[in-house]
């Protein structure tokens, strides 16, 4: 396995290093409870592999991409969530703290409309 980027927390958690909640995972993908979560339902599907933002996957990795959102799918079908909303906030002036690609997946409440 590739050395752990002791520098990116979301790396440490793939690596067992820090604790989380997972809800899914496969050889690509991992999902696991937001820890300060903003609506009853509140996970990160990240890729395994560190890639920092949206902006920083290459053009050959649109199956990657697509497979974050599936998986989205995936968890909120199993949590029973008759509706959800994804969201991937891109660099800090997009809201990203963590910078390490990840999908916000949000339900268990009706959620508001307004995104910004
Ligand atoms: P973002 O603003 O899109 O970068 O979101 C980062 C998210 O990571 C926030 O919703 C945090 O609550 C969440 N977070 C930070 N540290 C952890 C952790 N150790 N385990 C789970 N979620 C975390
Ligand atoms: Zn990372």
């Amino acid at each position: 396995m590739a050395e752990v980027d002791r520098s990116c927390l979301f790396c440490r958690i793939v690596a067992g290093e820090l604790p989380a909640d997972r809800v899914y995972e496969d050889e690509e993908l991992l999902a696991f409870k937001d820890i300060h979560p903003q609506a009853p339902f509140h996970c990160l599907v990240i890729p395994k592999a560190h890639v920092a933002t949206l902006n920083d996957f290459e053009s050959d990795q649109g199956a990657l991409v697509g497979s974050l959102l599936l998986t989205a799918k995936r968890i909120a079908a199993d949590a029973g969530l008759p509706g959800y909303r994804v969201a991937m906030n891109v660099n800090r002036e997009g809201g990203q703290v963590v910078f390490h690609a990840h999908l916000h997946v949000l339900g268990g409440r009706p959620l508001k409309g307004a995104l910004g």
